[in-house]
C-alpha cells in the first residue's frame, strides 16, 4: 500500500506558509483514497493537476482497508475523495457513513444516468463496465451464450471458469440476478454454474481469460476491460491470448447486460472540500471521460463523450440492465449467502 497522503503536520505547515502570501502551491491539494488497481489512473490525476494546479495525494489500498481506516479515523480522516470499483463496494462505504452529499454537483450529476449513481448523490459512477462471457470459439458455441442463465445449463458441465465468490464482481453479478429473477432462480443458477466449474475458482479476471485460451475451460465470466486490455497490448503473448478467445455480452435474466461502475464520492469529513468538488467534476469532464475510455477501456457515463478506442468501437450494440446499481450493494449479503449455500467457493 503506497501511503503518500500528507499527514496533518504537513497540512498545517502548508497553511502557515499560505498565510505569508501567495505560494506556488496555493492551488492546494486533495487526498484521494482509491481502491482502483489500474496503474494508468496516475495519468488521470496528472491531467487534473495540469488543469487546476491542485496536487493529488494518492492513498491506494483495497476497498475494505480504506473503509476500515476511514471508519477508525472518523472525523479526523484526511480523505477528500473516495474512489472504488463496483457499486457493491460504494454501497458498503456509504453504509459506513463515509460519504457526504455534494449539492454543488447536482447539475453535473444530471448528466450521469440516474441508475449509475446514488439516489441522494452520495456517490456516482464516472465510468462503467460490463460483466461478459469470454469463450473459445473453436470449442464453445457463442450462439448458446445469450443470457447468463445459459451458463447453468448441463451443456457447460466442467467447462466454466469463474473466480471466487468472495470477489465483489461476482457478488454484484448475483446480486443483480436476485433483483432480475428473484432469489430462488438466482440460487438455482449459482448452483448450476458451481456444478459446471472446470476447476476450483482461482485468480483474477485476466487469469480466467488465460485459462480459456490455454484450454483449461471453454467459457469464463469476466469484466470486459480485462480482455480489451489484452487486445490492445503490445505484448505478443497477451495478444495471442486475446486472439484465442471471443467475447459475448449476455443478458441477465433477459433484462439486459449487467453493467457496473467505477465510482467516486465526497468524503464525509473532506478537509479540502472545494478541491475535492473540482476533482469530482473533472472525472466527468471531457478529458476525464476520454481518459477512462482510452486508458482503462471503460465506458464513459456521459452520453456522447469522445474517445479513441478501436476495441470499444468494435463492440455490438449492448442493451444494459436498467437496474440502479445501488441495488447490487443492497443484495450483496443475500448473494454471498447463496454462494455459500450452493458451494461456489
Ligand atoms: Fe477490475
Amino acid at each position: 500500500m503506497s501511503a503518500r497522503y500528507a499527514p496533518p503536520a504537513a497540512i498545517l505547515a502548508a497553511l502557515a506558509l499560505a498565510a505569508c502570501g501567495p505560494q506556488p502551491d496555493e492551488a492546494g491539494e486533495i487526498n484521494l483514497f482509491t481502491a482502483r488497481h489500474y496503474a494508468s489512473d496516475a495519468a488521470v490525476y496528472a491531467a487534473f493537476t495540469e488543469e487546476t494546479g491542485i496536487r493529488v495525494n494518492v492513498l491506494e489500498a483495497p476497498a475494505d482497508q480504506l473503509i476500515e481506516r476511514m471508519r477508525a479515523e472518523g472525523a479526523r480522516s484526511q480523505a477528500d475523495v473516495v474512489i472504488t470499483v463496483d457499486a457493491g463496494r460504494l454501497w458498503r462505504a456509504d453504509q459506513a457513513g463515509l460519504f457526504q452529499p455534494a449539492p454543488e454537483l447536482a447539475d453535473v450529476l444530471e448528466s450521469v444516468p440516474a441508475n449509475l449513481r446514488h439516489p441522494d448523490g452520495h456517490w456516482f459512477g464516472f465510468a462503467s463496465r460490463v460483466r461478459v462471457v469470454v469463450y473459445a470459439p473453436d470449442r464453445a458455441d457463442g450462439s448458446r451464450i445469450n443470457d447468463f442463465l445459459d451458463l447453468a445449463d448441463d451443456h457447460w458441465r466442467g467447462r466454466v471458469c469463474a473466480r471466487s465468490s468472495n470477489n465483489v464482481y461476482n457478488q454484484s453479478l448475483l446480486a443483480g440476478l436476485i433483483d432480475a429473477a428473484g432469489p430462488e432462480q438466482a440460487e438455482t443458477w449459482a448452483a448450476g454454474v458451481a456444478a459446471n466449474l472446470a476447476r476450483p475458482p482461482q485468480g483474477g479476471d485476466t487469469d480466467q481469460i488465460r485459462a480459456v485460451a490455454a484450454g483449461e475451460c471453454d467459457v469464463a465470466i469476466v469484466n470486459h476491460y480485462y480482455l480489451a486490455r489484452l487486445q490492445r497490448t503490445s505484448d505478443p503473448a497477451d495478444r495471442a491470448v486475446a486472439d484465442a478467445v471471443e467475447m459475448a455480452f449476455p443478458s441477465l435474466a433477459g433484462r439486459g447486460a449487467p453493467f457496473n461502475v467505477s465510482g467516486a464520492g465526497l468524503a464525509a469529513n473532506a478537509p479540502n472540500r472545494d478541491n475535492a468538488l473540482a476533482f469530482l467534476t473533472f472525472l466527468l469532464s471531457e478529458t476525464g471521460q476520454r481518459q477512462f475510455a482510452e486508458l482503462t477501456n471503460e465506458f464513459p457515463v456521459i452520453a456522447g463523450a469522445a474517445y479513441d478506442n478501436e476495441v470499444l468501437d468494435s463492440y455490438p450494440e449492448i442493451t444494459p440492465d436498467p437496474v440502479n446499481v445501488n441495488v447490487l450493494g443492497e443484495n450483496a449479503a443475500a448473494a454471498q449467502r447463496i454462494f455459500d449455500r450452493v458451494g461456489w467457493p
